[in-house]
């Protein structure tokens, strides 16, 4: 009965940090959508006051009594039960938290939203020398953190763990390896491949308000509730959980280019469904009510937009639509040629424009990377140099400048050091979860071909949203597919897609 009591008292008092944090993400939702630009700064002071309260109230001393009164009961110890994998988890939160010192978490958000300003201006002026200092004092605040949550290997995992609990560098190193083996002998194929097809069937002048009709359709058949979310433009798309029935997607639209908006709005709605389908009215602010993690995230998302949005049953239902609103450009087009276009393979310099044949292997340069900044064996100086030439032999490219090289990406400016591996992770759980997906249910391809998305929703809601966070990543694939996470079934998978097209 006390233990009842004190469990409540905690879950009450999560929830209301929580729901404090859930108006920080409102705000942001609304800078990065509505807001007028001149209204940066006030933002910038409403966002850090709710960010400091949130934390004040979530590091609250009281929520270490409540835990510790728990776990003398033997709660969060083991087992899955509800209770129990939340006390488990917010253990794990509330350490990390209060390890933090509260000059280093100011200092933090004081730095990277500085360093993201000049990230901006050094991208744009492709000046890395102007970032560098940025740079040096971010992975000095990283170094900082990890070392504040302590670690027993190496500080990578350290902060690692905030977006993949329990997973490990040295674990990455291992999978990596082989996967980028096995994407060089895929790539190597493609390259001598005896056809290829033509991408030039997406890139033509596509109406963006068709577009925008085509994109909420496929989001409304993939199951995006419209009365408990929403769909708006930005210049970076995103998925925001706001909070129990409100999740906001954001799209942008591209006016000579089909595929931007259309599989980003299928991604950013993968999310989506994972934010709907975790049992939030019950369970917000509390372990149970949040995703497993990260990789988890993109492998909802990553299915959705790769598995399903490009593969053939789903154009068998799609691509007559498709034809009907875009008459122009896609006159003559067949559904093959469109098929074709969708998967076209190409090493290229962007990260967020690679296919799924390339896509990781810009994420194993940057993990590569930031581990040995990390470790100090690379120094911020030597990025530009050490980045082209891994860029060359993974991808076979030349950098012709750092905007189209290391400073592409926004997330080191942001702090988002241990972040890119979840992207690969994702991409990895994905195929291995369609594997059993399609085992459990051998008639999906016919599914997709009418249209019907409601049996692979609610396979992926039954086995992966609803449990929360109740299973870290490893075991929550482990329990649904039966096996350990291996880059198996997603080489496999793109063997037997690109080989079909590309006649290799
Ligand atoms: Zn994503």
């Amino acid at each position: 009965m006390l233990a009842q009591t004190a469990y409540d008292e905690l879950i009450q008092k999560v929830k209301e940090a929580a729901t404090l944090s859930s108006v920080g993400g409102l705000l942001e939702w609304d800078q990065q959508s509505y807001m007028p630009s001149g209204a940066g700064k006030f933002r910038a002071d409403q966002l850090s006051l709710v960010a400091g309260l949130s934390h004040k109230k979530f590091t609250d001393p009281r929520i270490g009594e409540l835990l510790s009164e728990l776990e003398a009961t033997g709660l969060g110890a083991a087992g899955d039960t509800p209770e129990a994998a939340n006390v488990r988890e917010l253990r794990h939160q509330y350490d990390k938290a209060t390890k933090l010192p509260g000059e280093l978490v100011s200092e933090w958000a004081r730095t990277v939203s500085l360093a993201q300003d000049e990230w901006v201006g050094a991208r744009k002026h492709n000046d890395f020398k102007r970032f560098l200092p940025w740079l040096e004092k971010v992975m000095d605040l990283c170094r900082r953190k990890a070392q504040a949550y302590g670690c027993k290997s190496e500080p990578y995992d350290a902060l690692l763990d905030e977006y993949e609990p329990g997973a490990s560098a040295a674990e990455l190193v291992e999978t990596f390896a082989s996967l980028r083996q096995d994407l060089g002998v895929l790539l190597e194929k493609i390259r001598n491949a005896p056809r290829r097809p033509n991408a030039g069937v997406v890139e033509r002048p596509y109406d963006v308000q068709l577009q925008r009709v085509f994109g909420e359709s496929v989001a409304a058949a993939m199951g995006f509730d419209f009365t408990r979310g929403r769909l708006d433009t930005t210049t970076h798309p995103f998925c925001t959980g706001i909070g129990p029935n409100d999740v906001r997607i954001l799209t942008r639209y591209n006016p000579n280019r089909l595929s931007d908006s259309f599989f980003g709005i299928m991604h950013e709605a993968g999310h989506a469904l994972y934010e709907m389908g975790i049992e939030k009215e019950a369970n917000f602010g509390a372990p149970m009510g949040e995703a497993a993690s990260l990789g988890v995230h993109e492998s909802q998302s990553r299915m959705w937009e790769n598995l399903v949005g490009r593969s053939r049953p789903f154009w068998k239902y799609f691509f007559p639509q498709a034809q009907r609103l875009f008459k122009d450009a896609l006159r003559g087009v067949s559904l093959d040629a469109f098929y074709g276009a969708v998967n076209d393979v190409k090493p290229s310099h962007i990260r967020v424009e690679a296919d799924e044949g390339t896509y990781n292997l810009h994420i194993i340069l940057r993990f590569e990377l930031e581990r040995a900044l990390l470790l100090g064996d690379l120094k911020p100086a030597d990025v530009p140099g050490e980045w082209n030439a891994r860029f060359k032999k993974y991808l076979g490219l030349e950098v012709d400048k750092d905007s189209n090289g290391c400073l592409q990406d926004v997330h080191w400016s942001a702090g988002l050091v241990g972040y890119f591996p979840t992207y690969t992770l994702g991409n990895l759980y994905s195929a291995q979860l369609f594997q059993k997906a399609r085992k459990d249910m051998p008639d999906l391809d016919s599914h997709f071909e009418r249209g019907e998305f409601a049996p692979l929703r609610e396979w992926l809601r039954d086995n992966i949203h609803r449990h929360g966070r109740r299973y870290r990543s490893g075991d929550l694939c482990a329990r649904v597919t039966g096996k350990p996470l291996t880059h198996k079934p997603f080489i496999d998978y793109l063997n037997s897609k690109y080989a079909e097209i590309y006649g290799f």
